[in-house]
């Protein structure tokens, strides 16, 4: 059960939080008039998974001038330079195709977008996101990719996990950033791992999140 405002809600999961960790405030679905009340309470970072739902509200919004606005979602190659344009942040970008080609707009754009790399620690073919030996595989490349800032890792957690190999997955996530991170690479950084969803977020801090996504905890459940 849901209780309070989302004002409340925010200022009892901020307390919750570490100072250093950032609240993205998971927007899809919820209306602009929730979003400006989660502005009111103090957040400035919002996550959005569609890249037109997002252009649409940040139409909306343009008087608060001093919001971040999160990709989250799987973005098709055919909207990656709309979400540029878009987004400052990309949690998403989950192939090594992907990344080039968003290094290539960037480029163009002269952008120079954050990214984080969607890896999945538990292989599932349904799921987007590297496996861990594809993304070592792919490290070389992804360097290459200057006009990106490549600032860490993504993890969502497969359904049906308990609590104790929740903690695992997340610190297996944690434990990949600091193996790439040993590496001397020239562009790459791992310093920012953005994992915790409503459901785990408290176990996601623990294992060292620097980032966490949550949106039902704030806005309640979404009606589809
Ligand atoms: C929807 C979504 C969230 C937020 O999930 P909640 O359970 O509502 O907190 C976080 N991350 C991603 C990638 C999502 O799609």
């Amino acid at each position: 059960m849901m209780t309070g405002s989302i004002a409340e809600r925010i200022a009892n999961i901020r307390q919750q939080l570490p100072p250093e960790v950032r609240l993205i405030a998971v927007t899809k679905k919820v209306p602009v008039d929730a979003m400006r009340e989660a502005y009111g309470a103090g957040i400035r970072d919002f996550g959005e998974s569609q890249v037109q739902e997002a252009a649409a509200k940040r139409s909306l919004l343009q008087d608060l001038p001093d919001v971040t606005w999160h990709l989250i979602g799987h973005l098709q190659s055919n909207k990656a330079r709309k979400a540029l344009e878009e987004f400052q942040w990309i949690h998403s970008c989950d192939n090594l195709q992907l990344a080039q080609r968003l290094n290539r707009l960037a480029t163009e754009l002269s952008l120079k977008p954050q990214v984080c790399l969607q890896v999945k620690m538990v292989p599932d073919p349904t799921k987007y996101g590297w496996t861990v030996p594809e993304l070592l595989t792919d490290l070389p490349e992804l360097d290459q990719c200057e006009a990106l800032q490549i600032q860490g890792l993504m993890t969502i957690l497969p359904l049906g996990l308990s609590q104790q190999e929740s903690i695992e997955v997340f610190e297996r996530t944690r434990a990949l950033a600091l193996e790439i991170r040993q590496q001397s690479w020239s562009t790459l950084q791992m310093h920012q791992l953005s994992m915790g969803m409503s459901g785990d977020y408290l176990l996601a801090v623990k294992a060292g999140a620097t980032m966490v996504r949550l949106g039902q905890i704030i806005f309640g459940d979404r009606i589809a």
